[in-house]
């Protein structure tokens, strides 16, 4: 098979790409940039502007905390890339988040929104906090200032920030919100994963577990495997983990296991999803305590005897200490960066077929783009036609970079690189550099 081709010594005349296990997501994305540059033959200039974030917002937030306290925070946006159309992406908040971390998930939904053909630049945004300790008021108070201090950055044509990483659709509601009363102007394509009554699109909270579910089945079709026979275990259990998992399952997978930040659960007949999520939601969104489940460690998930594996959690989880362990077969990337470089050669090399985050993971912009558009029309689509849409854009990403693979015989993951970078040069090419 075509992805099994050590691309390391066939596609990169020059020399072999790092071997390595950042800490730093932006020289991950780097590493495999590197690989589909060299493919590209591109040039050196376009090199460096497409590495290049376009611009970084570093801001202190202040805010008055439940017991009067004044408590500054720091919040990001990073404009990675616009050449495609105004950027697009996330805001997550997180004890742990940090610059690099928020310029390499920018440059991952450029490359996210030029693989699924949607006329969008990357950019993303992060806070340092942690809202598990965060009572509702401190959460709005902080979203509201974190949105006026980027006022300027943020505009249905120029920045639209969506959710991500423990960032949800009221999050949405206070941003837009917030945007509205400060422009005079009810302007709701200024971000999307909003509530549906205020202009959110039907299918917005399933469509990245939808579109993970949608790549695994065309994986699984590749190497004539059967979701009734298939097992599946899905690293993380939130907005995309479970859903992935409930809508895999409801195409005939065995779920063997899940995994929360509390631990790990194992069910060898395969769980029910459902219930799974509704104990979730009586529980504190934890699965600790689930009773038709054994308690496996993060390791032995990641390596369990499993057909497919989704790791829908954070970044760096598959490295080179796990990777020789892995047994899955397939490994669909809900995440954004859960594979170093280093285990992407090892899982090359064992014959995994990886799909990564920047194809995997698409389907929630894809619906982003497509409340995008609702909102601009003031028309709105039924959830038939919003998941039918999705599911054909998901499959035809897949099969562009299938294709690709096979023509440059590179794995999945830089044959993505390879397709959106290409795009992107192109675009930059006929727009030519403004002086
Ligand atoms: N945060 C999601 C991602 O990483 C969605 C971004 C968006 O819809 O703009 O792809």
């Amino acid at each position: 098979m075509p992805f099994k081709q050590n691309v390391y010594e066939k596609a990169v005349y020059k020399e072999p790409a790092p071997i390595r296990d950042t800490e730093h997501p932006f020289q991950a994305m780097i590493d495999r940039f590197d690989i589909a540059a060299k493919i590209l033959e591109l040039d050196p200039g376009f090199y460096e502007y497409l590495v290049s974030p376009s611009r970084i917002h570093i801001t202190s937030i202040p805010v008055v905390m439940d017991d009067g306290r004044i408590k500054m925070f720091e919040g990001y946006r990073v404009i990675h890339n616009e050449i495609l159309g105004p950027s697009k992406g996330g805001i997550r908040f997180s004890p742990d988040v940090n610059v690099n971390e928020v310029k390499a998930l920018a440059a991952w939904m450029t490359w996210k929104c030029a693989i699924v053909n949607v006329p969008f630049g990357g950019a993303k945004g992060g806070v340092v906090c942690d809202p598990s300790s965060m009572s509702p008021g401190e959460l709005e108070r902080l979203t509201r200032r974190y949105t006026a201090n980027l006022l300027d950055v943020f505009g249905p044509d120029k920045d639209i920030p969506a959710p991500d990483m423990n960032t949800n659709a009221q999050i949405m509601a206070w941003i837009i919100d917030t945007y509205c009363m400060n422009t005079r102007n009810t302007n709701t394509a200024m971000v999307t994963g909003k509530p549906i009554i205020l202009g959110g699109s039907l299918g917005r909270v399933e469509a990245t577990g939808r579109g993970v579910m949608s790549v695994t089945l065309s994986a699984m079709a590749k190497l004539g495997m059967s979701p009734q026979d298939s097992t599946v275990a899905v690293q993380g259990f939130g907005n995309v983990g479970s859903i992935a998992a409930k809508l895999l399952s409801g195409r005939g997978c065995k779920i063997v296991a899940v995994s929360d930040v509390h631990g790990g659960y194992y069910n060898e007949n395969g769980f029910d999803v459902e219930d799974l999520i509704e104990y979730a939601s009586n529980n504190n969104r934890s699965l600790a305590g689930y009773p038709e489940a054994q308690e496996i460690s993060n390791h032995e998930l990641l390596t369990l005897d499993v057909d497919v594996l989704v790791p829908a959690a954070k970044e760096d989880q598959i490295t080179s200490a796990n990777a020789p362990d892995v047994k899955a077969r397939i490994i669909a990337e809900g995440a954004n960066g859960p594979t170093t470089p280093a285990a992407d050669r090892i899982l090359d090399e064992k014959g995994v077929l990886v799909v990564p985050d920047i194809l995997a993971n698409a389907g929630g912009v894809t619906v982003s783009y497509f409340e995008w558009v609702q909102d601009r029309q003031g028309y709105f689509w039924s959830i038939e036609r919003v998941n039918k849409r999705l599911d054909r854009m998901m499959k035809t990403a897949f099969n562009n970079v299938f294709v690709a693979s096979e023509e440059y015989g590179v794995p999945l993951r830089t044959a993505s690189y390879v397709l959106a970078i290409d795009k992107v040069a192109s675009a930059l090419k006929l727009r030519g550099i403004y002086a």
